[in-house]
């Protein structure tokens, strides 16, 4: 769709200033193992749960890795810049980037990212 040229997708729920509990949820389940075994100690608000992310778990050698579903990796790459918006061109690039250093990096192209955008729940 040539309209969608340019547009930037990111989750208007997580964008609030405060985050509901189905948000923490769903940022919790993207954390790594280990930052998960020191949230449970705590008790995070969302907006901590996204720093975490960013500076922590997207930085892990396997927050992406050959298993990664597609899905689940588009919406960690957003995650990981914030929730700031990305363009399917910017997600694309990054999950080649990431993908090409597996062992058995997968095919990822715009069109198949711009078709998955709209089966993601809550994003805009
Ligand atoms: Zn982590």
């Amino acid at each position: 769709m040539a309209d969608d040229i340019g547009k930037r997708y990111f989750f208007p729920r997580l964008a609030e200033r405060n985050i509901d509990s189905h948000g923490v949820t769903f940022l919790w389940n993207h954390l790594c193992a280990a930052c998960r075994e020191q949230d449970l100690k705590s008790d995070p608000t969302g907006k901590t749960i996204l720093s975490k992310i960013v500076q922590h778990c997207s930085k892990e050698i396997d927050f992406i890795d050959s298993r990664t579903p597609v899905t689940e990796a588009v919406i960690k790459i957003i995650l990981s810049t914030r929730n700031r918006g990305m363009s399917t061109e910017q997600i694309t690039n990054e999950l080649k980037s990431r993908w090409s250093m597996t062992t058995f990096p997968r095919p990822v192209s715009v069109k198949i990212i711009s078709r998955l955008m709209e089966e993601i729940d809550g994003i805009e």
